[in-house]
């Protein structure tokens, strides 16, 4: 790497990005927490820090105070447990992501982001109605790998899924990408995920970040562009031959496998 290579990307001041993690306790299955140590390595390496704080039942935060927002997933009973406290969040989260915070949101939690998920009992847990969606559990769990063709981007997003939830976007919402494998949202809409500006929320485990490099640095360069005021910046580029090799890997058994009840 040339020091002309260099100098250009150091022109981004290190930067302090400050996460909220909703739930840690109660949501976090398939490792989903991996994707927090991604980032904040990825972070890392470009000179910046991750400082992540916790939030759960009986916690407040304040919109303005973070950059970034990341809730993973859990079963109906773990999200039975929040879904209450979670939806009385609501209007700080909505108002965060209306000030440019970022939100990453896996399976359970992008469910209960939300309008509402009837879960399996027939329950109505309330949602936060940031995600212009409502989800209801089916009687087959939709499970195995998953392949997105994320158009916006130009690139794919393989993963793993496993949910009794069938999400219905409403007209005109954005999905994250379409299934070219597996089941995706509903498992028969071929959308998989719902974006609204810097926040998403996606049905994909693994833990997802790993294995996509490039929604990683997607994410840091939202809650960059909240914690420095600007535009997303570009990012150094980082040796991912590991990541590129486990995103074909995923992608391949996806291919061979994905969408199958
Ligand atoms: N409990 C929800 C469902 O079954 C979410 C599952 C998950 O987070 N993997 O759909």
């Amino acid at each position: 790497m040339g020091a002309g290579f260099v100098s250009k990307f150091r022109i981004a001041a290190a930067m302090r990005i400050r996460v909220a993690h909703l739930y840690s306790d109660y949501l976090n299955i398939y490792a989903d927490r991996g994707n927090i140590a991604v980032l904040a390595r990825r972070a890392a390496w470009r000179g910046h820090e991750l400082e992540v704080a916790s939030f759960s039942v009986g916690d407040t935060f304040r919109p303005g105070d973070h950059d970034l927002f990341y809730v993973g997933g859990g079963q109906d009973r773990e999200q039975a447990l929040v879904a209450t406290d979670l939806a009385a969040k609501g209007a700080a989260l909505r108002e965060a992501v209306d000030g440019g915070a970022a939100v990453l949101a896996v399976c359970g939690g992008y469910q209960l982001l939300g309008r509402s998920y009837r879960d399996r009992e027939g329950r109505r847990l309330p949602g936060v109605g940031l995600f212009p969606l409502e989800t209801f559990a089916g009687e087959r769990r939709m499970i195995g790998d998953v392949l997105l063709d994320c158009s916006w981007a130009g690139r794919t997003l393989a993963g793993f899924e496993n949910h009794a939830g069938r999400t219905i976007l409403d007209d005109g919402a954005e999905p994250l990408g379409r299934v070219v494998s597996g089941f995706g949202n509903d498992g028969a809409s071929g959308a998989e995920g719902c974006r609204v500006a810097r926040a998403v929320g996606t049905y994909l485990h693994g833990p997802l970040l790993p294995r996509n490099p490039w929604f990683a640095d997607w994410v840091l360069a939202q809650a960059l562009a909240h914690a420095g005021g600007g535009a997303p910046p570009e990012l150094a580029p980082l040796p991912d031959d590991l990541e590129q090799d486990a995103h074909e890997v995923a992608a391949r058994r996806a291919r061979e496998r994905g969408g199958r009840f």
